[in-house]
């Protein structure tokens, strides 16, 4: 058997031999970036960086190595938050980022579609769309690093997704290619194509498991003339329910976001000198409702009016704040964002979760978690806030203090996805499993379903080069191994 740091620097010799020097890093400072995401870093790797700049080169560089035993790590922008872009331990790893592949390849007005390679930031597709006219409806918390590659591996969708769908809703083709360097078709730019499977929905959601997106095209859609935001105060998640579907019925399909957040995470964030609640009471719960007009014709401000006065008349909202301007919407929302903000700037012990169930059942795992958070005792405080619109609910947990400790995390982090899993919902809404929720997906699906999947996975990468840990790793080979999550796991600049 090679060593691991022999087959390294055999696949770095081939790639500079036939692409130069520029396409391959090896030295420690320059690899340092690429030994994990926002969750994991992986230290021990043997690994070496590709920086392909087009699928061609990607094909060859990849058809070079087909005989080494090298593992293959796709990565973008690095902003995972499930350790899905970190390298393996022990074995060799080749990272393939992405950051030489960011050409918007083109837009097109009337067929309202972006087609771009996998590198391109999320942000800069969304200026460029907004530049053109139109409106990308793909968004996420992290669009400020994340690559469109990278969110389309990991089916990322944040705040809006109750309107626009997951990454998955908005692709109409991808291009990508394989573990041994084949080329798969160029990304499709049709709006109805019934022909059997579907590549780009397998790839959706992949992790880097199944193949490298290296161009996708997303669907656009009229860009929005206005938004406008309201805070409800409300008793509790049962009436933030009621109150959506009431701006559901009296704004159709304009609601674009319906954030939850419960008073034990704003007054945390509160705490945390990064929120204050902008009403006069003190309700126990909070709703971020926004929507948004695509029309002229459309009065979206008489609607939001209507909103607030059924909201009082049925007794759904104890109290209410409607955004008078841009600035004051932007307010709104650095509320919920001040919630997120204060979880990354606390420096104590955290348990974080990704919960979501059916719309119906939010109710019941809130309470579910409640009850089980307050009888551990210790003062654990539970914070509650997400995308009430998408059952997607966070609930994260602190100590008391930053000094005090969080006994039992693994445990009480199990108890939560029970909790979850018995309503019919998932371990996992939006950040994907990667290293980190293997063992909650072996928990939450049934063996044949893990089997089939670990069948279309042999089918695409039938070496198992592609990322063999995540989603799968202890599920039989568990190349990639899982270190403990680093220390500023969650520390990020916001868009
Ligand atoms: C502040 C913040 C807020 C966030 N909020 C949300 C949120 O609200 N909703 C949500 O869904 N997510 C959220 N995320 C996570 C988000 O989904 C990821 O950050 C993003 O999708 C990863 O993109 P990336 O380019 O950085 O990928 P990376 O982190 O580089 O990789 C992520 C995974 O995709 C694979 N991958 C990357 N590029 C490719 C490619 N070209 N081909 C094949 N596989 C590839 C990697 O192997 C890895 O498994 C948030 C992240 C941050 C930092």
């Amino acid at each position: 058997m090679r060593e691991a740091s022999a087959i390294r620097a055999e696949a770095v010799r081939r790639l500079a031999e036939r692409f130069g020097a520029s396409a391959v890093l090896d030295a420690p400072t320059q690899i340092a970036p690429y030994r994990g995401d926002l969750m994991y870093r992986q230290e021990e790797a043997e690994l070496c960086v590709f920086r392909p700049s087009s699928a061609e080169m990607l094909s060859e560089g990849l058809a070079l190595l087909a005989d080494l035993p090298i593992l293959l790590v796709p990565r973008g922008g690095g902003s995972g938050l499930a350790g899905g872009a970190t390298p393996g331990a022990g074995a060799a790893s080749l990272v393939v980022s992405t950051e030489r592949m960011r050409t918007l390849r083109r837009i097109d007005r009337d067929a309202c579609l972006m087609v771009a390679e996998a590198g391109v930031v999320l942000a800069e597709a969304q200026a460029a769309a907004r530049e053109a006219g139109l409106h990308l409806g793909l968004t996420h918390g992290g669009a400020g690093s994340a690559t469109l590659g990278g969110s389309v591996a990991t089916n990322a969708g944040g705040a809006n997704v109750l309107r626009h769908g997951m990454a998955r809703d908005q692709i109409l083709g991808i291009e990508a290619v394989l573990a041994d360097g084949t080329l798969i078709a160029g990304a499709a730019e049709l709006w109805k194509d019934n022909t059997g499977y579907s590549l780009p929905q397998l790839l959706a959601g992949s992790e880097g498991t199944l193949a490298f997106v290296t161009a996708v095209t997303l669907k656009l859609r009229a860009p929005p003339l206005d938004r406008q935001a309201a805070l409800f105060g409300l008793a509790g998640p049962a009436q933030a329910l009621a109150l959506l579907r009431l701006a559901r019925d009296l704004l159709g399909d304009a609601v674009t976001a319906a954030e939850l957040m419960s008073r034990s995470a704003t007054d945390f964030a509160a705490g945390m000198g990064v929120a204050k609640v902008p009403l006069e009471s003190a309700p126990g719960w909070l709703l971020l409702l926004e929507a948004e007009r695509t029309s002229r014709f459309f009065d979206l401000a008489a609607g939001f009016d209507a909103l607030l006065e059924a909201a009082f008349e049925e007794g759904l909202a104890g109290d209410g704040v409607f955004a008078q301007s841009e600035a004051q919407r932007l307010g709104l929302w650095s509320l919920r964002e001040g919630v997120a903000e204060a979880m990354d700037l606390w420096r104590g012990p955290i348990l974080r979760t990704d919960c979501a169930v059916p719309l119906g059942q939010v109710p019941r795992f809130v309470a579910g978690v409640d009850a089980h958070v307050a009888a551990l005792g210790g003062g654990l405080r539970a914070a509650f806030f997400g995308h009430i619109g998408d059952g997607n609910i966070h609930v994260n947990v602190m100590p008391p203090a930053p000094g005090d400790a969080l006994p039992g995390k693994a445990a009480l982090s199990e108890a939560i996805e029970s909790i979850a899993l018995s309503l019919g919902g998932t371990v996992s809404a939006e950040h994907g499993i990667g290293l980190h929720k293997r063992a909650a997906l072996r928990r939450m699906k049934p063996a044949a379903e893990l089997a089939l999947m670990g069948r279309i996975k042999s089918a695409f990468d039938p070496a198992n080069r592609l990322n063999p840990g995540n989603i799968f790793g202890s599920c039989g080979d568990d190349a990639k191994g899982a270190p403990e999550p680093h220390k500023d796991a969650f520390r990020c600049s916001r868009p």
